[in-house]
Formats: C-alpha cells, sequence, structure tokens
C-alpha cells in the first residue's frame, strides 16, 4: 500500500505544511477546505458545482446518515460517494459531536455524564436532556421523532464501514471548556479506551469487508484547553497499534477550544504527532482560524460555515463578510465580488442576489452557496499556493489586514 500522505513544502521555523493525501477515490492537496455535506448532499448545490468551484473532497455526517435513510441504504448504494454522485475523496464524522451535543441546551454547558451533579451538570434551562454519556457509549434520542438509540465506538465503526467514506474517524467524547479540570481527565481516559475499541472493530470489519477500498481512520485528539492534556492525548493515541500494527492513520484535532488559544492548542498536539500523518481540523472556516491552524500544522479542515450563512444572505469577500439582503443592494448591477471566479460571480448581480433573497426564491441559496464555498477552497488553495512559493507569512499578513480591516 502507497502511503496516505506525504509532506511537500514546509513553512519556515514552524509546524505548517503542504502535503498529499492519497484516497481510493483520489488525491487531495493538502492544506485543504473539505466541504460538509451532512445529508449526503451540501446543501442546494449540485456536486458537479461543487468539482467546478474546486471542492477536493466533500465530509457527511455519521448520525444523520444512521437515522435518514440508514447507514445499510447507503451500503447497499455502494457507499456515500456513489450514493451521492461524488466520485472524489469523502469523510466521515464519528456521529459522537452530533449526538452529544443534543444533551448541551444551546449556549449553556454541561458535561454530557448524567451522574455529574456540578458545573458539569448544569443544562440550559427548558432544555431536555437528550443524550446520556457512559463508559461504554451514548444512549441519546433521536431529533427527527424522540425515539431512542445507542452509539458505542463498535457501532460508530459499522456505520461509518457502511457509509464507505474514505476517511473517518474515531468515536470520541465531546466536553466543553466549562467542564471541570477532573472531568476532561476522566472524559480523556474514555476517549482514550474508545479510541482502542475503534482501532479494534476498524480491523474486524477491514478484514471483514472484503473487496472494499481502504478506509483510513483518524483517532480525535481531545483535551480542552489543557496543555498536559492536549499533549497526553495525542501521545496516547499514537500508542494504540491494534492487531496489524498500523494504528490510526491521521488524526483530528477536536473538542472545546477557544479562539485566541487555536494556534497554541494546535501546536502541542502537532509537537506530539508523527509528522508523517496527516492532521484533521474539525469546524473551523475564518480566515484567521485558518492561517494559525495551518501555520501550526493542521492540514485539512471541514465546517459548515460557509454554506450555512450563505442561506442567510452572508458574503463572503477578501474585504469581509457582508449582507446582501441590506436594502443598499436593490440597485448594485456588479458582481458580489469583483475578484472571484465562480459560477455566481461571473453570471449575476448584486441586485439579482438581493432580490432572490427579499423573494425567499431558492436559488438564492444555490448562488450564494457556490460562490462562499469557492471562496473558502479558494483561501485555503491560495494558502497552499503561498507556502510553496516561501511567501506563506506574507500573504497571511496581506489577507489578514484586507478582510478584517
Ligand atoms: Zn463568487
Amino acid at each position: 500500500m502507497t502511503d496516505l500522505f506525504t509532506v511537500e513544502t514546509r513553512i519556515e521555523d514552524h509546524l505548517g505544511r503542504t502535503g498529499t493525501l492519497r484516497t481510493p477515490h483520489g488525491d487531495i492537496e493538502t492544506p485543504a477546505f473539505i466541504a460538509v455535506g451532512t445529508k449526503a448532499t451540501v446543501k442546494a448545490v449540485l456536486p458537479e458545482s461543487m468539482k467546478e468551484l474546486g471542492a477536493q473532497a466533500v465530509l457527511a455526517n455519521a448520525y444523520h446518515l444512521y437515522l435518514q435513510p440508514g447507514s445499510d441504504i447507503v451500503d447497499e448504494a455502494g457507499g456515500l460517494g456513489k450514493f451521492m454522485n461524488w466520485d472524489g475523496p469523502t469523510f466521515t464524522d464519528s456521529g459522537g459531536f452530533q449526538v452529544m451535543s443534543l444533551g448541551v441546551g444551546f449556549k449553556k454547558v454541561i458535561s454530557m455524564d448524567a451522574t455529574r451533579v456540578e458545573s458539569d451538570d448544569v443544562i440550559a434551562e427548558g432544555k431536555e436532556r437528550l443524550a446520556h454519556v457512559d463508559d461504554d457509549g451514548v444512549t441519546f434520542k433521536s431529533h427527527l421523532d424522540g425515539s431512542r438509540h445507542r452509539f458505542t465506538p463498535e457501532v460508530s465503526m459499522q456505520i461509518q464501514h457502511q457509509l464507505g467514506a474514505d476517511i473517518m474517524f474515531a468515536f470520541d467524547e465531546l466536553t466543553t471548556l466549562m467542564n471541570t479540570r477532573a472531568y476532561q481527565e476522566q472524559s480523556l481516559d474514555r476517549t482514550q479506551a474508545w479510541a482502542v475499541r475503534c482501532i479494534a472493530e476498524h480491523e474486524r470489519l477491514t478484514a471483514e469487508r472484503v473487496g472494499k477500498p481502504y478506509q483510513a481512520l483518524f483517532g480525535v485528539v481531545q483535551g480542552a484547553q489543557y496543555e498536559d492534556l492536549r499533549r497526553k492525548a495525542a501521545h496516547d493515541l499514537e500508542t494504540i497499534v491494534g492487531e496489524t500494527g498500523r494504528g490510526f492513520d491521521g488524526y483530528g484535532i477536536g473538542g472545546a477550544l477557544e479562539k485566541q488559544n487555536l494556534g497554541t492548542i494546535v501546536r502541542w498536539v502537532n509537537e506530539e504527532l508523527p509528522e508523517h500523518k496527516p492532521r484533521h481540523m474539525l469546524g473551523i472556516s475564518e480566515p484567521d482560524d485558518f492561517f494559525v491552524a495551518i501555520e501550526n500544522g493542521a492540514d485539512t479542515f471541514d465546517c459548515v460555515n460557509p454554506s450555512r450563512v450563505a442561506r442567510n444572505a452572508a458574503i463572503y469577500t477578501p474585504d469581509g463578510r457582508f449582507n446582501i439582503n441590506t436594502a443598499r443592494f436593490r440597485r448594485d448591477f456588479t458582481p458580489i465580488d469583483e475578484e472571484c471566479d465562480c459560477y455566481t460571480c461571473a453570471h449575476y448581480t448584486r441586485a439579482y442576489m438581493h432580490h432572490l433573497f427579499k423573494a425567499k426564491e431558492m436559488l438564492a441559496s444555490t448562488l450564494a452557496t457556490i460562490h462562499n464555498e469557492r471562496f473558502t477552497v479558494k483561501l485555503v488553495d491560495d494558502i497552499r499556493a503561498s507556502i510553496r512559493a516561501g511567501r506563506f507569512q506574507e500573504f497571511k499578513k496581506e489577507t489578514l489586514a484586507r478582510f478584517y480591516s
């Protein structure tokens, strides 16, 4: 088997690098932004349009596809890519984030462990706890119909093997910054124990499902804002090798972190992780976050944000984000971004986009999503090009000065 990942150009005096991530459905040049297609579709956009705007890969959510249509149906269809008519690389998350965030009241923070009674057990007023964590797994109620389900590391692996994505993630516990230090330690032990079980089940399924392309498994590094916990988590995951000796193929950097600590936390983790394995950063898409995470050694990213905000008329441009809904665009017959090479900017005006949103036309979401996804994909592509050209720091300074001015 050829190496999954090759490091190419490095950022001087930093952990950041460019590379190539190889999958059975094609290579991903890194750093790369991975578009999110939660339910096996990037909302409102055809896969052909995603390809055309430069998306290299798509990430779908195990939780959503397990509930609807069912991971067995995706399996029968020939896997996620075949099912959704996307012939490029695919990722799935473990379902852990969605399942466990059901237990968290909006903006109020709790641990998901029902036995805790202190600050770890606070839940927002009027919210029902929908998820309960124990050492073996998580029991939760479906957000669709309230039916009860249980995810364990083994179940998550079985679902993700059925979904058949090229890159999958281990089932981990989600904590928040408000959890106590004691809880974070306990949670990390649990995530480590689950990682061992994920590798074992992954190896069993890989051997059992003969003839399927190899699905790479990434471990997820938790540890919140604590340096010792983050370093320990990264180190401990790398010691898990399973029966085959292969271990994790790459790593995800997950969980609670504050924006101002992003670079520091990514650096702690990547100083511990082996150089030759790819590192995925879960859930970021703001320009400053990309630069900081890439500088500190993150290779791939996913986030629902570019498409989610697009459906609310928020448009990204090199000069910052604006809302196309505002009245000043009623008679503005220029493209939403003069410099953008996307389909939307090539063919439509701000006045038309404004009209579509005001009239609540479905095409508004499609055109705005195409633009925001293109903006995000291209930003990361341009960062990659700047590293190759040895001008990452200059490009960072120029881009951020302009975007946040
Ligand atoms: Zn555009």
